[in-house]
């Protein structure tokens, strides 16, 4: 079984490697932005509890997260594995994601960063923001507070990841085929 943490800043690429990645490995997709956004969508109290939070570029607290995940989890059993995106976030979410993986019998494979610059990733959140309709594309502030945060609170993950051997990163700029066959090259070597 194969399950991959993508992880990287907001605009590094994920969700568009991701959609690739599902269908190469057959894997299972778990956004926790796109669960909090289909939420949202169909206005139930988790959406508008989370969209307090996504609105001004705030992590959504840990514990709710986290039940959402183990609802995903739980009820895709038949899975060849899991493309997490987006989570963890946090390194209390990735201690969880731990332990709900082993009490399924299942372990992370890896986690592979996207390394993208600051200034790239504003230029192409701003794009996204034209076609997304997402409130957090669409306002300079709200894409600052949103790298800072995962500069501040997300980054951590990566050491998290890394002190068990099982961080890699690849080049997340240039031509999406290419960045996909680095990602591959590293799943493969799993
Ligand atoms: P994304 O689509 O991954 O950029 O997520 C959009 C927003 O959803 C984030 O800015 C957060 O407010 C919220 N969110 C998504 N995933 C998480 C997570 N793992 N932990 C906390 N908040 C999250």
């Amino acid at each position: 079984m194969l399950n991959i943490v993508l992880f990287g800043p907001p605009g590094a690429g994920k969700g568009t490697q991701s959609e690739r990645l599902i269908q190469k490995y057959g894997l299972t997709h778990l956004s926790t932005g796109d669960l909090f956004r289909k939420h949202l969508g169909e206005g139930t109290d988790l959406g508008k509890l989370a969209r307090t939070y996504m609105d001004k570029g705030h992590l959504v607290p840990d514990q709710v997260v986290i039940s959402m995940v183990e609802d995903k989890i739980n009820s895709t059993k038949e899975s060849k594995g899991f493309i997490f995106d987006g989570f963890p976030r946090t390194t209390a979410q990735a201690e969880a994601l731990d332990t709900m993986l082993g009490n399924n019998q299942m372990k992370i494979s890896g986690m592979i960063a996207l390394d993208v610059p600051k200034e790239v990733l504003k230029e192409r959140i701003k794009e996204r923001g034209k076609t997304s309709n997402r409130v957090d594309d669409q306002d300079e502030e709200k894409i600052n507070t949103r790298i800072k945060v995962y500069l501040d609170e997300t980054l951590p993950v990566a050491k998290y990841y890394e002190n068990q051997g099982k961080f890699k990163h690849v080049n997340g700029v240039g031509e999406i085929e290419e960045i996909f066959q680095e990602i591959s090259e590293v799943i493969d070597s799993y």
